[in-house]
């Protein structure tokens, strides 16, 4: 299945930072050539994980009380990651254990601090991502300043790789570009780190589907790989090319991938990988309808699967041998199969993986025209879904969950219709079915825990449909900088918006308007000019992450263009907006944002509008409109001196002739008094004298 897909394919994990030394202190002439035995293991488990495995217990065998504690430390760290590698979860885990307590014993803080960080990965294996953030946050609170570079690099990594867990790809990016840099300053195995990074920023980058960006970084990384002589490495790099390839729709060369990456997994002994190449290569066949040679490594996986006793690759061998035996016309063995696996998951807690199955069990059913079925496949996956939707999501992934949720009302309507066509007709017209059938494409959208859903195969009567959604599919909706929606996201969302009002106008509307707002750094410019580009980055995606804190989860914020966003924040009380501007202008300018070392102010100013505006119809006065009107707005503000907002709070004459006046003009409207406008001021000036 392609959530855990994901979750595999991610599974590269905070362990494998193919082990850095530990410790950052005085070396002793002892220890010295101890350490280089443990390293000198660590390089043969770039090749050949098992042989270094096997090497590295027979040393610590030889280890005693009196063997140099960083010799120790260092010898418990690479076996936990070998183990890892080797899917020997249970031996890695004690590992873990028996590194922590010799740390803590020796009051060694670098070989404490690692052997939390690496913990942290039983709390993501057991699905609690989040308390796995928050244990790193822990972690990084009592870090010494003077924290070894390998201790922050892995810190930044695995912020890293739980930010993506849980959806936020754009700070996940982030922390991975700092981890990055990090490794540069690395004292040994730079290049692999380099690599084991490049590897982890891709994946991101397919989360935040943008497979094209995905590649381009896996083939910088590849081109550097000779440098490393690392073939595990290379395994998961290949495995991440496949899966970009796969979104690229470049299917032979995405299976080329996955095999050449499969062999090298096998050869170097890494279990864990080789797990996750057979589960995509299955996958890769249930895309392209081969469900014969799906079955054929679907069965592989979960022969590997139950060997290791590895349960969540075990549950996702079982939904992908399911599908593929559904495929065959075995359906109600494919469906006990697949939902044995829901029930696994949901046993454990996983419900968004479960979810994701159920949907693509409705797909299955839809395909072999059994609409009923799908139906209510269907149905007890929305419930799943407000389920999980209640529970508390990072904010990130509930506006996505809300764009989901519009989709899904529409497939199932689809589905409604299908339903009753083929009463109607009872297959009245045989053909046609089949027609219909052949035109269902092959859409392949995911969405996740980390919010991502694959409607792959899903069928598609109409060709309109199915373009809209290769849209959805191909291009972006998010800005890679400041992880927002972007403005196509936001033209779409206004389409469905349209059609919600449609449908609204028959019912009672709660009177309540949709607010815009449209938000302009002050003097962006300057800051690009004082600190560099960089730094004005930095500025964008911090202003980003403040703006959609003070959102409600249901409002959504995008990145307009440069240094503009606009928050769209339906039915809202319309004594509430200006208060909601207020902290807008706040959340920005009301505490300083780092650069470096040094605190700025950043401003912005605000021009903001309700829609319905002031009693016309929509399609008299509709969104564009609107926006163009909160441009003007914000204009006017940058002209009395910025740091404020101003609203156009409704027209005062009675006439729609007053719009393309005030549209042309929005200043003389005023002065003419034909509209009102609300101002809302900024934050004072913070003096930072007193900072450091
Ligand atoms: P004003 O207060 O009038 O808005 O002044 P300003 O300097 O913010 O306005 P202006 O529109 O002249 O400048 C916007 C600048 O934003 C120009 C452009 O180089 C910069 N910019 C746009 N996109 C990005 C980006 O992605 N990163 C960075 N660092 N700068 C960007
Ligand atoms: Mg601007
Ligand atoms: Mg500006």
């Amino acid at each position: 299945m392609v959530n855990k897909k994901l979750q595999i394919l991610l599974y590269f994990s905070i362990y494998s930072l193919l082990g850095i030394m530990l410790g950052g202190h005085v070396v002793f002439a002892d220890e010295t050539t101890d350490l280089a035995q443990v390293v000198s293991i660590q390089t043969i488990g770039d090749s050949n994980n098992t042989e270094a495995l096997n090497r590295l217990l027979a040393l610590k065998q030889t280890q005693t009380s009196s063997t140099p504690i960083r010799v120790r430390l260092e010898t418990l760290k690479v076996l936990a990651d070998l183990y890892y590698d080797a899917s020997q979860i249970t031996s890695s885990t004690a590992t873990v254990h028996e590194l922590l307590s010799l740390a803590t014993a020796e009051k060694d803080a670098t070989g404490i601090a690692i052997a939390e960080i690496m913990s942290v990965n039983q709390l993501i294996d057991s699905g609690k991502p989040q308390e796995g953030l928050n244990k790193l946050q822990a972690i990084s609170e009592n870090l010494p300043s003077d924290a070894a570079i390998e201790v922050r690099m892995r810190l930044e990594h695995a912020f890293g790789f739980v930010n993506h867990l849980l959806g936020n790809f754009d700070t996940s990016l982030r922390y991975m570009l700092e981890a990055l840099k990090l490794s540069d300053d690395l004292p040994t195995r730079k290049v692999q780190n380099r690599l084991i990074m490049l590897d982890a920023i891709a994946r991101v980058y397919i989360s935040m589907k943008d497979p094209a960006k995905a590649l381009s970084t896996v083939v910088d990384a590849l081109d550097i790989s000779p440098l490393a002589q690392a073939p595990k490495i290379l395994a998961s790099l290949s495995n991440s090319q496949g899966v970009a390839y796969s979104f690229l729709g470049q299917h032979d060369k995405s299976i080329e991938a996955y095999k050449r990456a499969l062999k090298i997994s096998h050869d170097t002994g890494m279990a864990t990988n080789e797990m996750s190449c057979l589960i995509n290569i299955s996958d890769h066949y249930l895309i392209l309808n081969q469900y014969k040679q799906a079955e054929t490594y679907a069965r592989q996986a979960l022969e590997r699967a139950e060997r290791v006793a590895d349960k969540s690759t075990i549950d996702l061998a079982r939904v992908n041998l399911g599908f593929a035996l559904v495929g065959l016309g075995k359906m109600s063995q494919g469906v006990e199969l697949v939902n044995a696996a829901i029930h696994d998951l949901m046993e454990s807690g996983q419900k968004t993986d479960a979810e994701d199955i159920i949907a693509e069990l409705a797909n299955a059913y839809e395909r072999a025209g059994m609409f009923k079925e799908a139906l209510a496949t269907l149905r007890q996956q929305q419930q799943l879904n407000s389920e999980l939707f209640s529970a508390e999501r990072s904010k990130a992934v509930a506006t996505l969950q809300e764009q989901f949720n519009a989709k899904q009302k529409q497939k199932q309507i689809e589905l409604l219709a299908k339903d009753n066509a083929l009463k109607d007709a009872h297959i009245r017209n045989h053909r046609l079915q089949q027609a219909i059938t052949l035109l269902g494409a092959t859409v392949t959208v995911m969405v996740g825990m980390f919010i991502f859903l694959l409607y792959r195969r899903g069928q598609r009567v109409n060709k309109q449909l199915r373009e809209a959604n290769a849209q959805l599919e191909f291009h972006a909706v998010h800005d890679p900088l400041t992880g927002l929606y972007n403005r196509r996201s936001f033209v779409e969302r206004m389409h469905l918006r349209t059609a919600e009002i449609e449908a609204e106008r028959r019912e009672v509307r709660d009177g309540n308007p949709d607010c815009l707002i449209l938000l302009d750094i002050d003097h962006f410019k300057q800051i690009n000019d004082t600190w560099g580009h960089a730094a004005g980055d930095t500025v964008l995606a911090d202003v980003a992450q403040r703006l959609r804190k003070t959102v409600r989860d249901t409002d959504m914020v995008l990145r307009w263009g440069g240094e503009e966003f606009l928050v769209y924040a339906p039915k809202s009380n319309p004594d509430q907006i200006a208060i909601l501007v207020e902290r807008l202008l706040q959340s920005v300018g009301g505490t300083g944002i780092a650069i470096g070392e040094h605190q700025i102010q950043v401003t912005m100013t605000a021009g903001f509008i309700s829609l319905p505006f002031s009693g016309f119809p929509e399609d008299q006065f509709n969104w564009e409109k609107a926006i163009h009107i909160a441009d003007m707005a914000l204009y006017l503000g940058k002209r009395n001196g910025r740091n404020r907002a101003y609203g156009v709070a409704r027209v005062l004459v009675d006439a729609a002739s007053a719009v393309p006046f005030f549209e042309d003009d929005l200043a003389a409207a005023v002065s003419a008094g034909i509209v009102e406008l609300t101002e809302v001021m900024g934050p004072p000036k913070i003096d930072f004298s007193h900072a450091m």
